[in-house]
């Protein structure tokens, strides 16, 4: 009786999902949002279906990347319809609060959450069952990142760093952390790697380059690419509209890093 989980119970496969991807960071603000919301346009742009789960439940960006701000519906007071944005299948607390209103709870309710947007979330309501659930996790190593990879299946995660030693030394506890739980690492991605100036053409490495490449090197991982720092990256994000929906390099760039995730 009661169908509540128990500690001990193991991964379960998230309903209406094939696999499920994690995207992390050490740090905040090093692009994993980012990187999240366009990956998730990527694969539908390659014929795949998508959904795309926001984990940052203290700081959720993804209705704002991905332009979507309706209250999702739930018609029977349970499960809940999750929104539909450039064909990616959306699911975010942020969907059910007012954006300037602070998630302000302790590490149950958090898991809570979690937990209901992987379970009572009807991911197979637009598509039929999803080949890939993009989760979005928030920074570092917390409650959220325990409680997907001990109660869901993970296909793989992938690290987001800048090249920045700060970023990178954090970005190693999330490795370290994954290999903990024994969840699998497709690969590193390092972000915000150089800066083009669109005027005079000079290169920057404004926070340092190569950093994260290395890195894979050392511990043996796929690195899956270096994205510069692109004004139409940032604005497009903030616009609702990722740049991955577009036809230039940035868009090429996610289109590469999707094909490096299906395979
Ligand atoms: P995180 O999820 O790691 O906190 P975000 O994806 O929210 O990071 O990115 C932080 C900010 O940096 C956002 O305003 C985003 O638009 C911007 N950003 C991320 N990646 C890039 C990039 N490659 N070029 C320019 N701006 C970027």
């Amino acid at each position: 009786v009661g169908g509540h989980p128990k500690p001990q119970d193991g991964p379960m496969r998230i309903p209406g999902v094939r696999q499920v991807i994690a995207i992390a960071s050490g740090k905040g603000g090093v692009g994993k949002s980012t990187v999240s919301s366009n990956l998730a346009v990527a694969l539908v742009r390659a014929g795949h279906k998508v959904g795309l789960l926001d984990g940052d439940i203290h700081g959720p960006s993804q209705p704002r990347m991905m332009g979507a701000t309706q209250r999702p519906a739930s018609p029977d007071g349970k499960s809940i319809i999750p929104l539909r944005a450039h064909g990616v299948t959306l699911m975010s607390i942020g969907l059910m609060l007012a954006e300037d209103k602070a998630v302000v709870w302790r590490g149950p309710m958090l898991m809570g959450a979690l937990q209901q947007m992987m379970g009572q979330v009807q991911w197979d309501y637009h598509d039929g069952e999803l080949d890939y659930l993009i989760v979005d996790l928030p920074p570092g190593t917390g409650d959220v990142q325990l409680t997907l990879c001990t109660k869901a299946v993970v296909a793989g995660a992938i690290v987001v760093s800048t090249p920045q030693d700060v970023a990178l030394l954090d970005a190693r506890k999330a490795l370290d952390m994954f290999a903990t739980m024994k969840t699998p690492v497709l690969g590193l991605i390092e972000n915000m790697s150089l800066f083009h100036c669109p005027n005079c053409g000079h290169e920057a490495q404004i926070f340092g380059h190569g950093g994260v490449a290395a890195e894979a090197g050392r511990l043996g991982l796929p690195f899956l690419g270096a994205l510069p720092i692109d004004l139409e990256t940032r604005v497009s994000g903030d616009s609702g509209t990722p740049v991955a929906l577009g036809e230039g390099t940035m868009a090429r760039a996610f289109s590469d890093l999707a094909a490096q995730v299906v395979t």
